[in-house]
Protein backbone atom coordinates (compact mmCIF):
# COMPACT_ATOMS: atom_id res chain seq x y z
CA UNK A 1 0.00 0.00 0.00
CA UNK A 2 3.06 2.83 1.06
CA UNK A 3 6.57 1.97 -0.11
CA UNK A 4 9.62 4.21 0.56
CA UNK A 5 12.70 4.07 -1.24
CA UNK A 6 16.15 5.49 -0.22
CA UNK A 7 13.74 8.66 1.21
CA UNK A 8 15.50 11.70 2.15
CA UNK A 9 14.54 15.15 3.82
CA UNK A 10 16.54 17.97 4.65
CA UNK A 11 14.62 21.23 5.64
CA UNK A 12 17.07 23.59 5.55
CA UNK A 13 20.53 23.56 3.83
CA UNK A 14 22.96 23.50 6.87
CA UNK A 15 20.26 21.49 9.29
CA UNK A 16 21.05 18.03 9.47
CA UNK A 17 18.63 15.57 7.05
CA UNK A 18 15.07 14.72 9.17
CA UNK A 19 14.89 11.71 7.49
CA UNK A 20 17.93 9.01 5.73
CA UNK A 21 17.30 7.14 3.16
CA UNK A 22 14.64 5.45 4.39
CA UNK A 23 13.38 2.13 2.92
CA UNK A 24 9.92 0.61 3.83
CA UNK A 25 6.96 -0.79 2.57
CA UNK A 26 3.36 -1.02 4.45
CA UNK A 27 1.50 -3.87 3.30
CA UNK A 28 -2.79 -3.22 2.65
CA UNK A 29 -4.47 -3.94 5.69
CA UNK A 30 -2.13 -4.11 8.30
CA UNK A 31 -1.25 -1.82 11.10
CA UNK A 32 2.05 0.05 11.08
CA UNK A 33 3.75 1.62 13.64
CA UNK A 34 6.85 3.64 13.51
CA UNK A 35 8.36 4.35 17.00
CA UNK A 36 11.29 7.00 17.69
CA UNK A 37 12.04 9.72 20.56
CA UNK A 38 10.84 13.54 19.75
CA UNK A 39 12.49 14.75 16.46
CA UNK A 40 13.49 11.48 15.34
CA UNK A 41 11.90 12.38 12.07
CA UNK A 42 8.60 10.43 12.61
CA UNK A 43 5.86 13.47 11.77
CA UNK A 44 8.29 14.27 8.43
CA UNK A 45 8.00 10.60 7.56
CA UNK A 46 4.56 10.02 8.09
CA UNK A 47 3.53 13.91 6.15
CA UNK A 48 5.84 12.69 3.16
CA UNK A 49 2.74 9.95 2.91
CA UNK A 50 0.08 12.21 2.04
CA UNK A 51 2.34 14.85 0.53
CA UNK A 52 2.37 17.14 2.92
CA UNK A 53 5.95 17.53 2.44
CA UNK A 54 8.25 16.75 -0.36
CA UNK A 55 11.19 14.22 0.25
CA UNK A 56 14.98 16.02 -0.89
CA UNK A 57 15.72 12.17 -2.23
CA UNK A 58 13.98 8.99 -3.01
CA UNK A 59 10.22 8.08 -4.17
CA UNK A 60 6.99 7.64 -2.09
CA UNK A 61 4.63 5.33 -4.01
CA UNK A 62 1.21 5.28 -2.32
CA UNK A 63 -1.68 3.02 -3.44
CA UNK A 64 -0.06 2.66 -6.82
CA UNK A 65 0.62 6.73 -7.18
CA UNK A 66 4.51 8.42 -7.42
CA UNK A 67 3.42 10.65 -4.60
CA UNK A 68 5.74 13.75 -6.01
CA UNK A 69 4.44 12.83 -9.59
CA UNK A 70 0.98 14.04 -8.62
CA UNK A 71 -0.48 17.40 -9.21
CA UNK A 72 -2.91 19.58 -7.69
CA UNK A 73 -5.84 17.05 -8.46
CA UNK A 74 -4.11 14.03 -7.74
CA UNK A 75 -3.09 14.79 -4.69
CA UNK A 76 -6.24 16.21 -3.84
CA UNK A 77 -7.79 12.70 -4.57
CA UNK A 78 -4.81 10.92 -2.86
CA UNK A 79 -5.67 12.81 0.36
CA UNK A 80 -9.24 11.63 0.24
CA UNK A 81 -8.10 8.32 0.30
CA UNK A 82 -5.16 8.57 3.07
CA UNK A 83 -7.10 10.10 6.21
CA UNK A 84 -4.88 11.55 9.20
CA UNK A 85 -5.15 12.09 12.80
CA UNK A 86 -3.28 14.40 15.40
CA UNK A 87 -1.90 15.13 18.48
CA UNK A 88 -3.49 17.47 18.90
CA UNK A 89 -7.20 16.83 17.16
CA UNK A 90 -6.69 20.13 14.55
CA UNK A 91 -11.22 20.31 14.84
CA UNK A 92 -12.26 23.47 13.74
CA UNK A 93 -13.55 25.42 16.79
CA UNK A 94 -16.21 27.33 15.50
CA UNK A 95 -17.94 24.36 14.19
CA UNK A 96 -19.84 22.04 15.65
CA UNK A 97 -19.05 17.99 16.08
CA UNK A 98 -21.28 17.42 13.06
CA UNK A 99 -19.69 20.33 10.99
CA UNK A 100 -16.45 18.78 11.68
CA UNK A 101 -17.24 16.06 10.04
CA UNK A 102 -19.27 17.01 7.45
CA UNK A 103 -16.03 19.18 6.28
CA UNK A 104 -14.15 17.07 3.88
CA UNK A 105 -17.35 15.88 2.56
CA UNK A 106 -18.38 19.20 1.59
CA UNK A 107 -15.27 19.84 -0.18
CA UNK A 108 -15.15 16.80 -1.78
CA UNK A 109 -18.36 18.63 -3.20
CA UNK A 110 -20.71 15.84 -1.76
CA UNK A 111 -24.67 16.57 -2.30
CA UNK A 112 -26.50 17.78 1.22
CA UNK A 113 -28.44 14.49 2.01
CA UNK A 114 -25.16 12.82 1.35
CA UNK A 115 -23.10 14.20 3.78
CA UNK A 116 -25.61 14.65 6.37
CA UNK A 117 -26.57 11.06 6.45
CA UNK A 118 -22.83 10.15 6.33
CA UNK A 119 -21.93 12.74 8.87
CA UNK A 120 -24.90 10.62 11.36
CA UNK A 121 -23.27 7.55 10.16
CA UNK A 122 -19.58 8.46 10.94
CA UNK A 123 -20.51 9.86 14.68
CA UNK A 124 -22.70 6.79 15.37
CA UNK A 125 -19.54 4.77 14.51
CA UNK A 126 -17.11 6.70 17.14
CA UNK A 127 -19.78 7.33 19.59
CA UNK A 128 -20.68 10.85 19.54
CA UNK A 129 -24.21 10.45 18.32
CA UNK A 130 -25.18 12.43 21.22
CA UNK A 131 -22.91 15.33 20.70
CA UNK A 132 -22.79 16.44 17.16
CA UNK A 133 -24.22 19.89 17.79
CA UNK A 134 -21.66 20.63 20.35
CA UNK A 135 -18.24 22.56 19.94
CA UNK A 136 -14.63 21.36 20.37
CA UNK A 137 -14.45 23.72 23.62
CA UNK A 138 -17.20 21.56 25.14
CA UNK A 139 -15.76 17.99 24.87
CA UNK A 140 -12.81 16.08 26.21
CA UNK A 141 -9.68 14.78 24.58
CA UNK A 142 -11.18 11.33 23.68
CA UNK A 143 -14.42 12.64 22.30
CA UNK A 144 -11.96 15.13 20.13
CA UNK A 145 -9.75 12.77 19.13
CA UNK A 146 -13.65 10.38 18.28
CA UNK A 147 -14.25 13.45 15.73
CA UNK A 148 -10.61 13.79 14.57
CA UNK A 149 -11.52 9.62 13.46
CA UNK A 150 -14.31 10.49 12.19
CA UNK A 151 -13.34 13.55 9.92
CA UNK A 152 -10.50 11.13 8.99
CA UNK A 153 -13.05 8.55 7.58
CA UNK A 154 -15.76 10.91 5.84
CA UNK A 155 -14.15 10.33 2.43
CA UNK A 156 -13.57 6.41 2.86
CA UNK A 157 -9.85 6.32 2.85
CA UNK A 158 -8.08 2.79 2.70
CA UNK A 159 -5.24 4.86 4.87
CA UNK A 160 -5.50 6.32 8.38
CA UNK A 161 -2.23 8.26 9.57
CA UNK A 162 -1.95 8.55 12.84
CA UNK A 163 0.38 11.28 14.10
CA UNK A 164 1.28 10.31 18.28
CA UNK A 165 -3.02 10.12 18.25
CA UNK A 166 -2.82 9.10 21.70
CA UNK A 167 0.13 10.99 23.11
CA UNK A 168 -2.33 14.03 24.60
CA UNK A 169 -4.65 11.67 26.23
CA UNK A 170 -4.79 9.72 29.68
CA UNK A 171 -4.03 5.95 29.78
CA UNK A 172 -7.58 4.56 30.02
CA UNK A 173 -9.28 7.03 27.24
CA UNK A 174 -5.71 6.04 25.32
CA UNK A 175 -6.47 2.56 25.37
CA UNK A 176 -10.61 3.51 24.39
CA UNK A 177 -9.05 5.40 21.18
CA UNK A 178 -6.57 2.44 20.55
CA UNK A 179 -8.98 0.14 20.65
CA UNK A 180 -11.43 2.13 18.38
CA UNK A 181 -8.55 2.24 15.92
CA UNK A 182 -8.15 -1.44 15.87
CA UNK A 183 -11.54 -1.84 15.41
CA UNK A 184 -11.27 -0.15 12.34
CA UNK A 185 -8.56 -1.63 11.19
CA UNK A 186 -10.60 -5.46 11.59
CA UNK A 187 -13.34 -4.27 10.19
CA UNK A 188 -12.93 -2.12 7.52
CA UNK A 189 -9.85 -3.53 6.41
CA UNK A 190 -8.69 -0.02 6.99
CA UNK A 191 -4.28 0.10 6.67
CA UNK A 192 -3.15 2.42 9.34
CA UNK A 193 0.52 4.13 9.69
CA UNK A 194 0.37 4.93 13.24
CA UNK A 195 3.29 7.12 15.11
CA UNK A 196 4.11 6.99 18.45
CA UNK A 197 6.87 7.50 21.31
CA UNK A 198 5.20 4.71 23.28
CA UNK A 199 6.21 1.50 22.99
CA UNK A 200 3.53 0.10 24.95
CA UNK A 201 1.40 1.67 21.90
CA UNK A 202 2.95 -0.39 19.87
CA UNK A 203 2.83 -3.40 21.93
CA UNK A 204 -1.09 -3.13 21.76
CA UNK A 205 -1.81 -2.55 18.40
CA UNK A 206 0.97 -2.76 15.40
CA UNK A 207 1.46 -6.05 13.61
CA UNK A 208 4.77 -4.40 12.67
CA UNK A 209 6.95 -1.47 13.66
CA UNK A 210 9.94 0.11 12.78
CA UNK A 211 12.05 2.00 14.81
CA UNK A 212 13.49 5.93 13.78
CA UNK A 213 16.62 6.76 15.12
CA UNK A 214 18.45 10.19 14.07
CA UNK A 215 16.26 9.86 10.95
CA UNK A 216 16.78 6.25 9.87
CA UNK A 217 15.18 3.14 10.61
CA UNK A 218 17.66 1.19 12.79
CA UNK A 219 15.25 -1.94 12.97
CA UNK A 220 12.08 -3.34 11.71
CA UNK A 221 10.30 -6.13 12.00
CA UNK A 222 7.38 -8.14 13.51
CA UNK A 223 6.57 -6.01 16.66
CA UNK A 224 6.54 -9.97 18.58
CA UNK A 225 10.64 -10.11 17.11
CA UNK A 226 11.07 -6.36 17.93
CA UNK A 227 9.82 -6.06 21.05
CA UNK A 228 10.51 -9.43 23.16
CA UNK A 229 14.07 -9.28 20.77
CA UNK A 230 15.26 -5.85 19.87
CA UNK A 231 18.48 -6.00 18.34
CA UNK A 232 19.21 -2.17 17.86
CA UNK A 233 20.01 0.25 21.42
CA UNK A 234 17.22 2.28 20.20
CA UNK A 235 14.52 -0.20 20.32
CA UNK A 236 16.04 -1.66 23.87
CA UNK A 237 15.60 1.51 25.18
CA UNK A 238 11.88 1.98 24.23
CA UNK A 239 11.46 -1.91 25.24
CA UNK A 240 12.75 -1.02 28.74
CA UNK A 241 11.05 2.09 29.03
CA UNK A 242 7.58 0.44 28.87
CA UNK A 243 9.19 -2.63 31.07
CA UNK A 244 10.35 -0.71 33.86
CA UNK A 245 13.85 -1.46 34.89
CA UNK A 246 14.77 -4.97 35.24
CA UNK A 247 18.56 -4.44 36.47
CA UNK A 248 19.41 -6.44 39.47
CA UNK A 249 18.98 -6.01 42.97
CA UNK A 250 22.13 -5.68 44.77
CA UNK A 251 23.36 -8.37 46.74
CA UNK A 252 21.69 -10.77 44.36
CA UNK A 253 23.89 -12.99 43.51
CA UNK A 254 23.77 -16.50 40.34
CA UNK A 255 23.61 -16.27 36.93
CA UNK A 256 21.19 -13.40 35.22
CA UNK A 257 17.95 -14.96 32.56
CA UNK A 258 15.37 -13.72 31.28
CA UNK A 259 12.72 -15.90 30.26
CA UNK A 260 10.18 -14.61 27.38
CA UNK A 261 6.77 -17.63 27.42
CA UNK A 262 4.29 -16.83 24.31
CA UNK A 263 1.24 -17.68 23.64
CA UNK A 264 -0.01 -21.16 26.06
CA UNK A 265 3.21 -21.48 27.33
CA UNK A 266 3.02 -18.16 29.31
CA UNK A 267 0.33 -19.65 31.81
CA UNK A 268 2.24 -23.14 32.44
CA UNK A 269 4.00 -23.67 35.79
CA UNK A 270 7.52 -24.28 34.26
CA UNK A 271 9.13 -22.27 37.30
CA UNK A 272 8.61 -24.92 39.72
CA UNK A 273 8.50 -27.84 37.65
CA UNK A 274 12.69 -26.70 36.64
CA UNK A 275 13.27 -25.61 40.02
CA UNK A 276 11.82 -29.09 41.77
CA UNK A 277 13.51 -31.37 38.71
CA UNK A 278 16.94 -29.64 38.89
CA UNK A 279 16.92 -28.12 42.06
CA UNK A 280 18.08 -24.47 41.14
CA UNK A 281 16.74 -21.58 43.05
CA UNK A 282 15.34 -18.55 41.04
CA UNK A 283 15.11 -14.91 42.37
CA UNK A 284 12.61 -12.91 40.12
CA UNK A 285 14.16 -9.76 39.40
CA UNK A 286 11.27 -7.73 37.15
CA UNK A 287 8.73 -9.05 34.62
CA UNK A 288 5.53 -8.94 33.03
CA UNK A 289 2.29 -10.81 31.78
CA UNK A 290 1.24 -9.17 29.08
CA UNK A 291 -0.45 -9.09 25.35
CA UNK A 292 1.10 -8.33 22.05
CA UNK A 293 -2.20 -7.48 19.93
CA UNK A 294 -3.85 -10.67 21.29
CA UNK A 295 -1.11 -13.11 21.69
CA UNK A 296 -0.30 -13.33 25.57
CA UNK A 297 3.19 -13.29 26.96
CA UNK A 298 5.57 -13.19 29.74
CA UNK A 299 8.95 -12.07 30.55
CA UNK A 300 11.07 -12.75 33.44
CA UNK A 301 14.36 -11.75 34.30
CA UNK A 302 15.69 -13.94 37.36
CA UNK A 303 18.76 -14.80 39.29
CA UNK A 304 19.81 -18.71 38.79
CA UNK A 305 21.39 -20.01 41.64
CA UNK A 306 22.58 -23.57 43.48
CA UNK A 307 21.80 -26.65 41.79
CA UNK A 308 22.57 -27.55 37.96
CA UNK A 309 21.66 -23.62 36.19
CA UNK A 310 22.86 -25.61 32.56
CA UNK A 311 20.06 -28.14 33.20
CA UNK A 312 17.56 -25.96 34.57
CA UNK A 313 18.29 -24.05 31.20
CA UNK A 314 18.17 -27.04 28.91
CA UNK A 315 14.19 -27.68 30.64
CA UNK A 316 12.83 -23.98 30.29
CA UNK A 317 14.28 -24.38 26.37
CA UNK A 318 12.41 -28.10 25.92
CA UNK A 319 9.42 -26.45 27.36
CA UNK A 320 9.13 -23.44 24.50
CA UNK A 321 10.88 -21.22 26.73
CA UNK A 322 13.62 -18.88 24.97
CA UNK A 323 16.11 -17.90 27.83
CA UNK A 324 18.31 -15.19 26.98
CA UNK A 325 21.73 -14.53 29.32
CA UNK A 326 22.43 -11.34 30.22
CA UNK A 327 25.47 -9.66 31.02
CA UNK A 328 27.82 -12.08 32.40
CA UNK A 329 27.77 -15.20 35.11
CA UNK A 330 26.40 -13.03 38.20
CA UNK A 331 24.40 -10.17 38.97
CA UNK A 332 25.67 -7.30 41.10
P1 LIG B 1 9.29 13.85 15.36
O1 LIG B 1 7.90 13.88 14.82
O2 LIG B 1 9.87 12.49 15.44
O3 LIG B 1 9.42 14.59 16.66
P2 LIG B 1 9.91 15.66 13.16
O4 LIG B 1 9.70 14.91 11.90
O5 LIG B 1 8.86 16.60 13.58
O6 LIG B 1 10.24 14.60 14.32
O7 LIG B 1 11.27 16.45 13.06
C1 LIG B 1 12.48 15.86 12.63
C2 LIG B 1 13.52 16.96 12.49
O8 LIG B 1 13.17 17.85 11.45
C3 LIG B 1 13.68 17.81 13.74
O9 LIG B 1 15.04 18.13 13.90
C4 LIG B 1 12.87 19.04 13.43
O10 LIG B 1 13.37 20.16 14.09
C5 LIG B 1 13.04 19.17 11.93
N1 LIG B 1 11.85 19.77 11.29
C6 LIG B 1 10.61 19.25 11.31
N2 LIG B 1 9.76 20.03 10.61
C7 LIG B 1 10.49 21.08 10.15
C8 LIG B 1 10.20 22.24 9.35
N3 LIG B 1 8.96 22.45 8.88
N4 LIG B 1 11.21 23.07 9.07
C9 LIG B 1 12.46 22.85 9.53
N5 LIG B 1 12.80 21.78 10.28
C10 LIG B 1 11.84 20.90 10.58
MG1 LIG C 1 6.12 14.53 15.60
Amino acid sequence: MITFQDVSKTYAQSGPPALREVTLSVNAGEVFGVIGASGAGKSTLIRLINGLETPSAGKIIVDGDDVAALGVEGLRALRRRVGMIFQHFNLLSGKTVAQNVAFPLKLAGRPAAEVKARTAELLERVGLSAHAGKYPAQLSGGQKQRVGIARALATNPKVLLCDEATSALDPETTEQILDLISGLNRELGLTIVLITHEMDVVRRVCDRVAVLDAGRVVEAGAVEEVFLHPASDTARRFVREAEGDVSAAPGVGGRLVRLTLKGEATYKPVLGEVARATGVDYSILGGRIHRLRETPYGQLTLALTGGDVAAAIARFQAAGVRVDELSGETAQ
